[in-house]
């Protein structure tokens, strides 16, 4: 699995520069998705890449476990394709499939100007992820571990309910290594580190039905003192409690906001967490969630490059 994690392209990267090369967006209107046409369609053999344990194959628009189940990635009421998707992101949100779930690309390493636009990695196909790490709190529980989180730094301060399915321990694990060493260099970067408020936490995701993905022990909050969030904002901002977020108007929603240092988020994303720093729109910069399907190469299915 480690070895076959191969980062997004730089050629994917330089495209996606070229095509989105446009100022910053303005939040006044719901953003305007440039056609992506040109763009090769995700193909949904990255699943298979990033979750060898679990996924045998990709064939006919379905994914087979290594257990017989065959899954399509395209659902009834789901959005078809991946220009359909940019243009109604909230209902991709709301009727999520395996196909909306890689769909909008996520760009490791520094944030460029195509990434404003979306939240890649926010659109989470539920049944996915319950049949991969459990269904039940309980059948998430039976595959927890405790890892102590910076332990050079913090001993046994922090324990982390973690789960083990696909390593994620291993890899959040690598992060703390790394993490350790980075802040030897710059103790600065300490303080965004220390207070990792929650691992596992079973719940649905604030303002919503959906499952937040801490529900499956495969995410993290970091320091949440020093982080940005969007809802909160929101609710600061307009004095309200308790809101959905399908009732948020657009051009209602906060600024985009974010201390974390580009560092911190390298080394998350090099053992296949993506950071919800890079959803523009629902920012939430504490949060690191194991997604490795959107950090291996894209191939593309339709033959176009
Ligand atoms: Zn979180």
């Amino acid at each position: 699995m480690k070895k076959n994690i191969v980062f997004l392209s730089f050629v994917v990267l330089s495209k996606l520069g070229a095509l989105w090369a446009t100022p910053a967006v303005s939040l006044s209107q719901k953003p305007k998705t440039p056609s992506l046409q040109q763009e090769t369609e995700a193909d949904a053999s990255v699943y298979v890449q990033a979750y060898p344990d679990h996924i045998k194959a990709y064939e006919n628009h379905c994914l087979i476990w290594r257990d017989g189940t065959r899954m399509p990635i395209h659902r009834p009421g789901s959005l078809p394709s991946m220009n359909a998707i940019q243009q109604d992101f909230q209902k991709a949100c709301d009727h999520p499939d395996l196909y909306g779930q890689i769909a909008v690309n996520y760009t490791a390493g520094p944030m460029h100007s195509g990434a404003l636009k979306t939240d890649p990695g926010r659109i989470r196909d539920d049944a996915f992820f319950k049949k991969m790490y459990g269904d039940t709190q309980d059948k998430v529980k039976s595959k927890l571990t405790t890892l102590y989180w910076m332990p050079k730094f913090f001993q046994k301060k922090y324990p982390l309910q973690v789960t083990t399915i696909n390593d994620v321990d291993k890899k959040l694990k690598r992060c703390s290594d790394q993490l350790e060493k980075l802040c030897e260099q710059k103790p600065q970067y300490i303080k965004f580190l220390e207070k990792p408020i929650r691992a596992f936490y079973w719940s649905a995701i604030a303002g919503t039905s959906r499952m937040s993905t801490h529900s499956y022990g495969m995410t993290i909050d970091i320091n949440v003192e020093h982080s940005n969030y969007w809802l909160w904002d929101y609710q600061k901002e307009n004095k309200v409690k308790n809101v959905q977020e399908k009732d948020i108007k657009w051009h209602k929603m906060p600024k985009y906001r974010n201390k974390i240092p580009q560092e911190i988020v390298d080394i998350f994303e090099s053992q296949g967490f993506i950071w919800g720093g890079k959803w523009y729109t629902h920012y939430d910069t504490m949060h690191f969630e194991y997604r490795p399907e959107l950090l291996v190469q894209r191939h593309g299915n339709t033959g176009k490059k």
